[in-house]
């Protein structure tokens, strides 16, 4: 991994929004001094792309399940993954499980709604993806929406379990137990958006260490962005509003993101 420049912690980058100028925004990127993206892993189906983009860019990734993703034949999906993960762990670009997680408001639609995840199924499908993350010593990427209570209580099974909660938009209090149970926060383009008070004086007074610097691209497009895609250009005003925040330089701030970064998925 290249420690002189910035990785992007969470892109999806993978994903078809950026097949018509992925080779191009890689350049920009390269120019704007960020190295690349972790690619987390979405579904079995989309495995296979996702494996190709990172190897064609040395990008690193995640391999995991999704929650939205959450496939009928739960046991016989977290089997294809658990040889997935096997098969690909010489890899040095296969750094993590994920992503995968719960996500509440999913578990609220009606019956009948396409988008509707059963919470059980959600806590089952995530149980058997920490214990994979156990057995194969990796970190996890965790989405974790409406749900820190469940979430903390399930993490408390696998005690050796460490790794991000992507997407962070939490209190400073949540965002210290995550913390002192082995997980860094994820912060994004959230922090951008002036309403986020909550997230922005979390960030404000949490250790830096504690950090780690994503997009979640293409999704979560800051304000100023929209109706346009998010990329991991993003980064740079996250990182600077990370620095405001800190009262800290934004060299300093990112140089210190980029070492939790590699600390947390070097293999
Ligand atoms: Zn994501």
């Amino acid at each position: 991994m290249n420690i002189s420049m910035l990785t992007d912690s969470h892109a999806h980058l993978d994903a078809i929004e950026f097949d018509g100028d992925r080779e191009q925004l890689f350049l920009e990127m390269q120019q704007a001094g960020i190295s690349g993206a972790l690619i987390p892993g979405v579904s079995p189906a989309d495995w296979a792309k996702q494996q190709q983009i990172a190897a064609a860019f040395q990008c690193p990734y995640a391999l995991g399940i999704h929650p939205w993703y959450c496939p009928t034949d739960i046991p016989a999906a977290v089997a294809l993954l658990d040889r997935q993960l096997q098969q690909h762990l010489a890899d040095p670009l296969l750094v993590a499980v994920g992503e995968c997680g719960l996500d509440k408001p999913r578990a609220k639609f009606a019956e009948d709604d396409v988008r509707r995840v059963a919470w059980e199924q959600q806590k089952v499908l995530l149980d058997a993806q920490l214990a994979l993350a156990v057995k194969y010593q990796l970190p996890v990427v965790l989405h974790a929406v409406h749900c820190h209570a469940a979430m903390q209580a399930l993490l408390q099974k696998y005690p050796s379990c460490h790794g991000v909660i992507h997407g962070f938009s939490g209190s400073y209090e949540v965002a210290m137990q995550y913390w002192q149970m082995g997980f860094r926060l994820g912060i994004g383009g959230l922090l951008l958006e002036a309403s986020a008070k909550k997230l922005r004086s979390a960030v404000k007074r949490l250790p830096l260490p504690a950090l780690l610097v994503e997009t979640d691209a293409p999704a979560m497009a800051p304000a100023a962005l929209r109706p346009a895609r998010n990329t991991p250009l993003t980064i740079l005003a996250v990182v600077a509003e990370i620095a405001i925040l800190q009262g800290k330089t934004a060299v300093l701030v990112s140089e210190q993101l980029q070492n939790n970064f590699v600390q947390l998925f070097e293999r």
